[in-house]
């Protein structure tokens, strides 16, 4: 079966700066894969390579089979135009540390705002679907409330919703626990693990062992732009084999 994620040899400079210097990474349909590694390895930067926020200078980068910013014609690769990465970005949900919710609207026309503009579904269609997933994130009761009415947590839960009412194949989320006060990490990790469970594809930049351990099928610890170690969570955790890995399972722990 082909890869939802397939990452070869993946580079990207910024000017003189390698930051991804050759990543190798997969990930299969309904598997939950954790990164885990020091700020600065370059973690942010590859979900953004893989949500067609940057473009690769090297290696090979597919997601869903398709080469990220590029279109295959007639065994050609063609550059994609901003409309068509657009396009394929709104197929990725992705969550981001810093809250990114639209502050002029509400938890509700957050989330129907890019399947109404996307006309991936009626008006209508999109308030009765995004009611069900304020529901299933536990905010039914909170869907006429502005962002800045809402605690950091509840408002990861609706960047949660949000990227889910377009029905992705594949969800990003990069360290959506970590700007939270403690008291609220649960509420946001509660509702990732409840996504993981149904089967969804995910790939999880996190610092929160706990969760990998119960969630992830495959852990890996990327150092200085390239992954060094892959594997179960609990032979990451409990038994790492490269050095960098076991001074960052040290510190987090
Ligand atoms: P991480 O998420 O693992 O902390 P990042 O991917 O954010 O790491 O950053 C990796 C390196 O790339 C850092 O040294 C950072 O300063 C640099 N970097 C990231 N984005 C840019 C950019 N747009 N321009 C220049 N340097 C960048
Ligand atoms: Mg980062």
């Amino acid at each position: 079966m082909q890869p939802i994620v397939q990452a070869e040899g993946v580079r990207k400079s910024f000017r003189h700066v390698e930051v991804l210097r050759g990543v190798d990474f997969e990930v299969q349909n309904g598997e939950v894969s954790c990164i885990i590694g020091p700020s600065g390895s370059g973690k942010s930067t590859f979900l953004r390579c893989i949500n067609h926020l940057e473009r690769i200078d090297g290696g090979r980068l597919r997601v869903d089979g398709d080469y990220v910013g590029y279109q295959e014609r007639d065994g050609k690769l063609y550059e994609l135009n901003e409309k068509a990465l657009a396009s394929r970005r709104a197929a990725i949900g992705m969550v981001f540390q810093r809250f990114n919710l639209f502050p002029h609207l509400t938890a509700l026309q957050n989330i129907i705002e890019a399947p109404v503009l996307r006309k991936l579904r009626t008006k209508p269609d999109a308030i009765k679907h995004a009611l069900e997933l304020l529901d299933q994130v536990g905010l039914l009761n909170k869907k006429d409330a502005y962002p800045a009415q809402l605690s950091g947590g509840q408002q990861q839960r609706v960047a949660i919703a949000r990227a889910l009412a377009m029905e992705p194949k594949l969800m990003l989320f990069d360290e959506p626990t970590s700007a939270l006060d403690p008291e609220l990490v649960g509420e946001v990790l509660s509702v990732m693990k409840r996504l993981a469970k149904e089967g969804r594809t995910m790939v999880v930049v996190t610092h929160e062992i706990g969760f990998a351990q119960e969630v992830a099928d495959t852990l890996v610890l990327m150092d200085q732009g390239r992954i060094v170690e892959k594997g179960s969570p609990r032979e990451l955790i409990n038994n790492p084999q490269h050095p960098r890995t076991q001074a960052f399972v040290r510190s987090v722990r």
